[in-house]
């Protein structure tokens, strides 16, 4: 039924941890489509932790919200009327939309997703930017050679969890941190990690790594900062590559954080650490998407979603990555069914 529309605003900067203030449920009239653009009834829409930053008043890589925005992110959805010659109604696309049951599409930015290379969740993580963050970000930053041990920490997440089996497929030793038994056996168990570390129920984790990762540590993909980077940070090896992709432990703080200075640990082993941004590979999205989807179809990667059912608790599953509910990429669910 095409008569209304609901729609998420960001109603309120948050102050550290971000709560249900920051969001409010706006129904209200479908939009129109204008020429060049799509409008698509959501199925499956994204969140993501660099939304923490758009919502604080500060210049960054992706641009602040002013309160009162629609809250904006990745969507799977159906068209269901198109002002573009590439696309018509019915067709599935996944592209930037908007927390609501009815978003407009730029059509030139969207691109065609196929049910039968994977689900449609998938779009938004394996086969989305997240999966595209892991294989740049690994390939390119941390450059794994055969028999390295890669450290990924965050591993049991939507880039995470694509880094480790690409490492893995490359002839590396993968170790992962992450919060729970649960992810910890989904990693070692289902995905071929070598090793995983529940951070949550050890209190040493430089002990905990001259368990897992005996031989040092060559490349680590660091998707959450804060003491497990620290540690990391003691155990690596000669020329090892760091690749900063996420900082997820500091998303809330209110200040640049201090503490123990790390930074006297990569002198002796010559260490590079460098910091990635998934958009700057934007010409070779391509290339990614079919190697990922080459992947995923001969079963070479795995991947999981965790769903979280209807719009009106999108703010809920956003919330939830700061406590560790996702297991693989987090979406929800609008209209999963279509139509
Ligand atoms: P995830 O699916 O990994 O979800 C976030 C996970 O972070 C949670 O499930 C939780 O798992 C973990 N986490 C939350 N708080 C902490 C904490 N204080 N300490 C340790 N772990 C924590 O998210 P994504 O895969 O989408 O993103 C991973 C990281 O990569 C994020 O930091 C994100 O901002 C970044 N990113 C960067 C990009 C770039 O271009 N640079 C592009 C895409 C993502 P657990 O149970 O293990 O704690």
């Amino acid at each position: 039924m095409r008569d209304s529309n609901r729609e998420w605003v960001f109603a309120q900067r948050p102050d550290g941890e971000p709560d249900m203030d920051s969001f409010e449920l706006r129904a209200g009239d479908v939009p129109e489509p204008h020429h060049g653009e799509l409008l698509v009834r959501v199925r499956y829409l994204s969140v993501d932790p660099y939304m923490r930053g758009r919502m604080r008043d500060a210049e960054s890589y992706a641009e602040p919200w002013d309160v009162g925005d629609v809250m904006a992110g990745a969507v799977v959805g159906e068209v269901v009327e198109s002002e573009s010659d590439a696309y018509e109604a019915g067709d599935l696309v996944t592209g930037n939309g908007t927390w609501a049951d009815y978003s407009v599409l730029d059509a030139d930015s969207v691109a065609p997703v196929d049910p039968s290379v994977a689900d449609l969740p998938a779009y938004l993580g394996v086969l989305g930017m997240p999966g595209r963050t892991a294989y740049f970000g690994l390939l390119e930053v941390g450059e794994p050679k055969p028999g390295d041990t890669v450290v990924v920490s965050g591993a049991a997440g939507a880039v995470g969890s694509v880094v480790g089996q690409i490492a893995t497929l490359n002839g590396c030793r993968v170790v992962g941190f992450a919060g729970t038994d649960e992810k910890v056996e989904w990693l070692t168990e289902d995905l071929g990690f070598d090793a995983a570390i529940n951070y949550k129920q050890v209190d040493d984790y430089r002990a905990a790594l001259d368990d897992a990762a005996s031989d040092g540590v060559d490349v680590y993909f660091d998707n959450v900062g804060g003491p497990i980077t620290d540690a990391v940070f003691t155990r690596l090896n000669l020329d090892a590559r760091v690749a900063v992709c996420g900082q997820i432990a500091h998303y809330n703080d209110e200040g640049v954080p201090t503490g123990p200075r790390k930074l006297p640990q990569l002198i002796s082993v010559r260490a590079k650490v460098q910091g990635l941004l998934v958009g700057d590979y934007a010409s070779r999205f391509e290339e990614a998407s079919e190697r990922l989807g080459e992947w995923v179809a001969a079963g070479e990667i795995t991947h999981r979603e965790s769903v979280v059912d209807g719009l009106e608790n999108a703010p809920d599953a956003f919330l939830g990555l700061f406590a560790g509910d996702n297991i693989g990429k987090q979406v929800v669910a609008v209209s999963a069914d279509g139509l």
